[in-house]
């Protein structure tokens, strides 16, 4: 069953497209948290970030940075948060990697984010940091 994006990328459903090349697809989010929240795609039709191929991978970073410098000067918004969701437990809705880009605006639309941060343990991230190290063959 293709994704919803893979039918947009495809023609079947439309959409308020903002920019397109061979590897990425950016259009405006059906339901904006504010003007001009877009997400970039990939039309490779993987479900979360770390599955993608290099280039794939490498064409929707530089789409994201391309298209968020536009909808900066295209809407006048103040600032902008990035998000990207992979996997339901972390509010994933569409199951093919996209980014959002949600322009902030002085007056509060946009993303609102719950922050808690808490004190690093030093060790226990010592030995994370070896572990992740390792699966990165470094
Ligand atoms: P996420 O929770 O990161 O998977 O977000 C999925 C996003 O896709 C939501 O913000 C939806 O509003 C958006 N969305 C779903 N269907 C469409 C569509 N047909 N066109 C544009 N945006 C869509």
């Amino acid at each position: 069953m293709p994704s919803i994006f893979t039918r947009i990328i495809g023609g079947e459903i439309p959409c308020h497209r903002l920019f397109e090349n061979e590897l990425v697809i950016a259009f405006l989010d059906v339901n904006p948290l504010s003007p001009g929240h877009a997400l970039v795609v990939p039309k490779e039709e993987m479900a979360e970030l770390h599955m993608l191929s290099p280039e794939s991978a490498a064409a929707l970073g530089a789409a994201v940075a391309h298209v968020a410098g536009a909808i900066m000067k295209a809407t006048g918004a103040a600032a902008y948060n990035i998000l990207q969701n992979n996997g339901a437990l972390a509010h994933q809705e569409v199951m093919h990697v996209h980014f959002h880009i949600i322009p902030k605006y002085q007056d509060g639309r946009g993303l609102a984010l719950t922050w808690k941060p808490c004190a690093i343990d030093h060790t226990a991230a010592a030995e994370l940091a070896t572990r992740v190290q390792r699966q990165l063959g470094a």
